[in-house]
């Protein structure tokens, strides 16, 4: 196993809460912690249960008060995937702490990666998906027997909010367009407004920005045709849910896309991917969309340096293209904790 780099006694501690999860998230986020203090950042971590592990550790909901708790006091966390049960049970523990602790703009980055070959070459996108309503505001209905609805829920408040969030985003890293996804052409109402909003922000504020509407299954046809055309994308939750696996499949696939939920208040960074109940408890899993995430989190409290440090370590891991330091998803056959290793070695 490679060595661990001794911090400075100096140096401030972070306290960040972690939430291992469900299924590869204990492994995959194990794996991450590694080298996240490989890099030197000295962090205080809470441990703490979500999903179908707290049930089994004895708490009566899938986020424990403890868990929220914690995370609203410490505004930082590091979260593993949790596994939701379809069809039944309790809410979503990702949709619960989304809402509960309005982390309002889930940001995706999905970017080529050195050495791993997909279809397209040069892509480097940014998703921004408004996080807190639309159809994943759990709002159901029976109306009446074998008759239900599910209610689509839009507000300006919500609407603007992103929009200003992810023009800032884009400024902020220097991007040049921002295009939005939308089906306001059938969904008048609250598609029409997320388009409004956004379009007055546009108008409004951002003239640096070039703005672009495209109608959404245009937009992924636009998407596998040439992704390199897209810049900035904003949309709201759902179509952002299914756009980001769909993006994950560009670059390499749901390994190695980050990501984080902000808010005012606090933030927490998870991969794209779920728990992937296929490979759980195998050691297989790939950690590295967890340590991008990882990354995102140190650059998010401004530790940049170490983030930097990561990121040209599994940069260079990967642009050597060895089976032996890849995982499987990658077409090595690494182990979970095999590729950590390698990651830390490269920081020396
Ligand atoms: P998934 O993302 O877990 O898996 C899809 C496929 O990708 C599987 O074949 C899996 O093996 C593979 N995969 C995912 N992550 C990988 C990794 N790090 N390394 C290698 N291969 C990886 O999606 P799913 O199977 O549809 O969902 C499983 C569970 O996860 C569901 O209960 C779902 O609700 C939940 N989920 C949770 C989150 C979250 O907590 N943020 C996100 C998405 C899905």
């Amino acid at each position: 196993m490679a060595k661990q780099q001794q911090s400075s006694p100096q140096q401030p501690s972070h306290t960040i809460v972690l939430i291992p999860g469900d299924g590869i998230g204990p492994e995959v986020t194990a794996a991450a912690k590694r080298v996240l203090e490989a890099s030197g950042v000295r962090i205080e971590w809470v441990e703490l249960p979500a999903g179908a592990s707290a049930i089994d550790l004895g708490f009566d909901n899938v986020l424990p008060e403890r868990t929220l708790a914690a995370v609203r006091a410490h505004k930082v966390a590091l979260k593993g995937p949790v596994t939701t049960p379809v069809g039944k049970g309790f809410k979503s523990v990702n949709v619960q702490l989304r809402q509960k602790l309005n982390l309002y703009a889930a940001v995706r980055p999905v970017r080529s990666l050195p050495g791993i070959r997909t279809r397209y070459e040069n892509v480097d996108m940014v998703i921004v998906r408004e996080n807190t309503e639309g159809l994943y505001s759990g709002i159901e209905n029976e109306v009446v027997p074998g008759v239900v609805t599910s209610l689509k829920v839009a507000s300006e408040v919500a609407c603007s909010r992103i929009a200003r969030y992810a023009f800032r985003y884009a400024t902020k890293r220097k991007r040049k367009k921002l295009t939005v996804f939308h089906k306001a052409n059938i969904m008048k109402l609250t598609d029409g407004l997320f388009l409004s909003c956004a379009r007055k922000v546009a108008e409004e504020d951002y003239p640096n920005i070039e703005y672009e509407e495209v109608i959404i299954d245009a937009g992924c046809m636009k998407l596998v045709q040439d992704p390199t055309k897209l810049d900035v994308l904003l949309m709201e939750n759902l179509y952002g849910d299914l756009v980001s696996d769909l993006c994950a499949g560009l670059v390499g696939g749901l390994g190695v896309v980050p990501g984080s939920n902000i808010g005012d208040d606090a933030a927490v960074f998870e991969a794209v991917h779920g728990s992937a109940p296929d490979i759980a408890g195998k050691g297989v899993a790939n950690p590295l969309a967890v340590i991008m995430s990882g990354v995102m989190m140190l650059n998010h409290i401004g530790e940049t340096k170490p983030a930097t440090k990561i990121r040209t370590a599994y940069d260079a891991v990967l642009a050597e293209a060895k089976p032996e330091t890849l995982t499987r998803d990658l077409g090595g056959t690494a182990t979970t904790e095999q590729f950590a290793d390698s990651v830390i070695g490269k920081m020396g």
